[in-house]
């Protein structure tokens, strides 16, 4: 953070539907962390700024909320097509300033947009229930309404698919949004809401704030603001939980992550060792279903440290815009936090088989590099298994048997995803019943559901009911409203203070 003045470009708010520069005096950086330097600043909002966007949202919603439902949804429509025109320019500013490689980028908006289409037919979810005759003359129906202004905060991982779980359905279903991108990587919000002025979207009705604590705090206090959609570390995610719930909104909060694959003695190793490379080093590892623990079932590992191995040695690592498999990390400060898990697994007795620093890239040499790396016979007491890295380092845990794997997944602190990869559809119907996760792969070792379902995981990967989109993301922005009605008939009335029974 900086209260500096400087010549680079101010990432800025977006109100009233149109850019609004900051006048907080404070900014932080934003890098392209392939090259490593700073390529502008990001606004961070103060009081009267935070005021000003949840003023707008606000005042946004009776109109937006009693818009037909069919005129809101052909606005959905309209954004879907701009979305799917024209997706490649916000890869492009993903890879700028998140890292990840193009086509990676491309994905996480695909993900996203599979959302926007699940919302094109909410007019289907939004629809009530109705009992006819449940006492004599007496019907009773339900309806579903939008619950107000939405405070989505999200992290710098996935910079458009995050906000993109959630605010298709919020808005679909009559709210309106106020999103706080990452400081980190901004400028995919902004693209994001220009895109919805293109489509139609009446001003104040997608709003963005950028900030920090500050503006967090404020969605989280504000009177104004009825629901808050988070994702991002597991400490920030019960912070945000306690105090959004405190000042009495409705909140799901998605926190960290710390996921295994169980491979049995089974399992084809050649598609877990393609597995293990893909879900651990997409992304440099900076996803939260990223494979960071494989749990091998003696006596397969180490065959499978050879077969994974081997395979990292062929991956080209180096600018995101130059095709290759994997990108820099976010920051020098995030890449060398990861680095030290390096120095903390050799003083704890493990094997680094393939050590990321140092690495050859195809990119500027003053990126944020750190190259995939591997590390055998991880002690379970390590901090290199206990907690979350969120780089491109795969441990191997060794075990004995299924129960050994199962207890070590089950004992630990998060439960976002997890996988199983076996021959044996007993053993992986035993493991989706006895594992304490909310997202299970059979063979599968990313298996992030599709928008019809919900994504979230359990204990601190997510604080809250409700996970996100599908049937669960309308439930969290709806709220149901059950109407007993009685048109009168001139025979019935009559004075009777007992309690309303059939
Ligand atoms: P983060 O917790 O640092 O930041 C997330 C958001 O919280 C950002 O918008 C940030 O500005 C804000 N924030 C940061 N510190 C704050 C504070 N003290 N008070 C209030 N707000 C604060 O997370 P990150 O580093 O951007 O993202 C990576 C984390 O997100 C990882 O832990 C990853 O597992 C998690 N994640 C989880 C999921 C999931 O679905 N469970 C998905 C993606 C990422």
């Amino acid at each position: 953070m900086s209260t500096e003045t400087s010549e680079l470009p101010v990432v800025p708010h977006w109100i009233e539907g149109a850019e609004s520069p900051s006048h907080s005096g404070r900014t932080a950086p934003v890098f392209d962390p392939a090259l490593g330097v700073e390529t502008k600043r990001v606004a961070l909002a103060d009081q009267a700024e935070i005021a000003a966007a949840i003023a707008s949202a606000a005042a946004a919603f009776p109109a937006w909320r009693d818009l037909s439902l069919t005129k809101r949804q052909s606005i959905v429509f309209r954004f879907r097509e701009l979305l799917d025109a024209r997706k490649g320019e916000l890869a492009e500013i993903i890879t700028s300033e998140h890292g990840k490689e193009l086509s990676d980028a491309l994905g996480e908006i695909n993900r996203g947009q599979e959302v926007v289409e699940f919302a094109t037919g909410l007019a289907h979810h939004l629809k009530g229930e109705y009992s006819e005759q449940v006492s004599t003359g007496i019907d009773v129906y339900s309806t579903k309404q939008p619950v107000g202004v939405v405070g989505i905060i999200s992290p710098f991982n996935f910079p458009a698919m995050v906000p993109m779980w959630f605010f298709p359905i919020a808005i679909a279903a009559g709210n309106t949004v106020v999103v706080k991108p990452s400081e980190k990587d901004p400028s995919a919000a902004l693209w994001l809401a220009r895109l919805w002025k293109d489509a139609g979207l009446p001003d104040g009705v997608f709003t963005v704030l950028n900030g920090d604590k500050e503006a967090v705090d404020g969605l989280l206090t504000s009177p104004d603001v009825a629901a808050i959609s988070f994702v991002g570390s597991t400490p920030i995610a019960q912070y945000v939980y306690e105090t959004g719930t405190k000042h009495g909104k409705r909140v799901q909060a998605l926190g960290g992550a710390k996921n295994h694959m169980l491979v049995l003695p089974d399992a084809d190793l050649d598609l877990v060792a393609d597995s293990a490379i893909n879900a651990g080093f997409g992304s440099a590892g900076e996803r939260c279903m990223a494979i960071s623990v494989l749990v091998a079932v003696e006596p397969v590992a180490d065959e499978l440290v050879a077969k994974i191995s081997s395979r990292m040695a062929g991956l080209r690592i180096g600018d995101g815009r130059r095709g290759c498999d994997m990108g820099p990390l976010v920051t020098e400060a995030h890449r060398d936090k990861v680095a030290s898990y390096v120095d903390i697994a050799l003083e704890d007795g493990a094997t680094v088989v393939v050590d990321g620093r140092g690495i050859e890239v195809d990119g500027d040499p003053n990126g944020f590099w750190f190259g995939p790396t591997l590390i055998d016979d991880v002690p379970t007491t390590s901090r290199v298994y206990t907690e979350e890295i969120f780089g491109p380092v795969l441990s191997i845990v060794r075990v004995q048997s299924y129960e050994e794997g199962v207890a070590l997944i089950n004992t630990g602190a998060f439960g976002n995803g997890t996988a199983i990869f076996t021959n044996d559809g007993g053993a992986a119907r035993r493991f989706q019943n006895e594992i304490q996760v909310g997202m299970i792969g059979i063979n599968v070792p990313i298996p992030v559901p599709v928008a019809t379902f919900s994504f979230g995981g359990w204990k601190a990967s997510l604080f809250g009911d409700t996970k996100a989109h599908g049937a669960e993301g309308v439930r969290f922005y709806t709220q149901q409203k059950a109407i007993t009605s009685r048109w009168l008939d001139p025979s019935h009335g009559g004075i009777n203070l007992g309690f309303p029974q059939n």
